[in-house]
């Protein structure tokens, strides 16, 4: 009945008071610091340091980073709810928990006591920022094509590459970063020989690129990263040699469930938007919400978000009891909420009319925001032919021929 998962109980959520009192607590923060910026943050294109200094002095950079590192102690689900409520103001501003996530995860899981120790805390405090470089200009979702090369010398390694779309790399004070340090031994096993770094800024031929202008979530860039002959010591090897390409997976299963609490918070602040104007808007001599069809868009909005929601606190669930469906968990909720998300923006703006494409209106944003969620963190066609590997793979054993 409940086939790949094992029982119902595989479908617990497990939300809690503690969890309800944050998301409360987060909301107060982003209608209170957040939402009287947004129009500034779009206008400028630009995110102040100051509104990521708030989040700092509120806790909020410290989430997933257990306490002895200097952090909250909290598990993925506390990520979740912030990273949703913040995106129901502005989406943007969750960009640097998800890049922190994905710098935090490996060094947490694969990393030294030493690497532990020198990096979260910093990170947990919010006085450090992080980036994650895997992306080339010719290799994104073909991980195993990157051409960034880690050349052993000495007691350390030499890195050449270029790496694209790093999001965050202007404000990075650490990079974790993806190079190849041997060959593959076949086509088939492409995936074997990468290896992951930390560089931090000011290591001699680090460089920063140009900056990469995308349609949405503006304030957060991507940005182009030079190493030229970037020289670090191997105690900065987070995991084993050759293990990159997993850790490098696993970091992004774990990642997806923040795109897909981004997406969550985009659906919600779309029902709300489009609920208030339907009521306030009239046409014809009444409010438009009294027209069948703006009330089917409506709920469309409304069912669509409420399913999106529970399959990303399910996923969520899943991650922090280890369960190993985690990673097509949540593969399947990046994919149902971004294009939820995409669907509750272009519904959002079709009740808004005129208002709904002018960029005063404050909904185009949110259509613009959907195209990059959906394509981060794995393009959601690839996210479909992860959920069928992982699903396999888990359940049968076996690899799809
Ligand atoms: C705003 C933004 C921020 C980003 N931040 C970061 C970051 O911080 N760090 C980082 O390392 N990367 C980052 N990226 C890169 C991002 O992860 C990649 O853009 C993404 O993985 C897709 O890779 P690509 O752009 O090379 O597209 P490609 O891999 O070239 O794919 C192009 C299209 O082909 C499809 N496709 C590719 N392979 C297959 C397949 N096997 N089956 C079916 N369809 C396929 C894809 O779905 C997509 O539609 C960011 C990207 C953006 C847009």
């Amino acid at each position: 009945m409940v086939f790949p998962f094992g029982s119902l109980l595989d479908f617990r959520i497990n939300l809690t008071d503690e969890h309800e009192m944050f998301r409360r607590s987060v909301r107060e923060f982003a209608e209170r610091v957040l939402e009287p910026r947004v129009r500034e943050i779009e206008r400028s294109n630009r995110i102040p340091e100051e509104l990521l200094r708030k989040a700092g002095e509120n806790g909020f950079t410290g989430l997933g980073i257990p306490q002895e590192y200097g952090g909250q102690g909290t598990d993925i689900t506390f990520n979740a709810i912030y990273v949703e409520e913040v995106s129901r103001i502005c989406p943007a501003f969750s960009v640097a928990t998800l890049v922190h996530e994905l710098f935090v995860y490996p060094v947490l899981r694969y990393g030294t006591e030493e690497q532990r120790r020198r990096y979260l805390p910093p990170l947990a405090r919010g006085e450090k920022h992080a980036s994650h470089a895997t992306t080339e200009p010719q290799a994104g979702s073909d991980v195993a094509g990157i051409e960034t090369r880690g050349v052993r010398e000495g007691d350390g390694w030499v890195l050449n590459g270029r790496k694209y779309f790093i999001s965050g790399a202007d404000k990075a004070d650490y990079f974790i970063v993806l190079a190849r340090t041997s060959e593959p031994p076949s086509r088939k096993e492409r995936w074997k020989g990468l290896t992951f770094f930390i560089v931090e800024k000011g290591t001699p031929g680090l460089r920063l690129g140009e900056r990469i202008e995308v349609m949405g979530i503006r304030g957060s860039h991507p940005y182009e990263v030079f190493l030229d002959n970037v020289y670090v010591p191997d105690d900065n090897r987070v995991g084993e040699e050759g293990l990159g390409f997993k850790i490098a997976m696993e970091t992004y299963d774990y990642g997806r469930i923040g795109v897909a609490a981004q997406a969550v918070g985009i659906s919600q602040a779309c029902l709300e938007r489009s609920l208030q104007y339907s009521i306030q808007r009239k046409a014809f001599e009444r409010p438009i919400i009294g027209f069948q069809a703006v009330q089917f868009h409506i709920s469309d909005i409304l069912t669509k978000l409420e399913a999106a929601r529970l399959m990303l606190y399910w996923a969520a669930a899943l991650a922090t009891s280890n369960r190993a469906e985690a990673s097509f968990a949540a593969s399947m909720a990046k994919l149902f909420a971004t294009e939820a998300a995409e669907n509750a923006a272009l519904k959002a703006i079709t009740i808004h009319g005129g208002m709904g494409v002018a960029v005063e209106g404050w909904v185009e944003r949110f259509l613009r925001d959907t195209q990059i969620l959906k394509t981060y963190e794995g393009a959601n066609d690839v996210q479909r032919l992860v959920i069928m590997r992982q699903m396999m793979r888990q359940v049968f054993g076996m690899e799809i021929p």
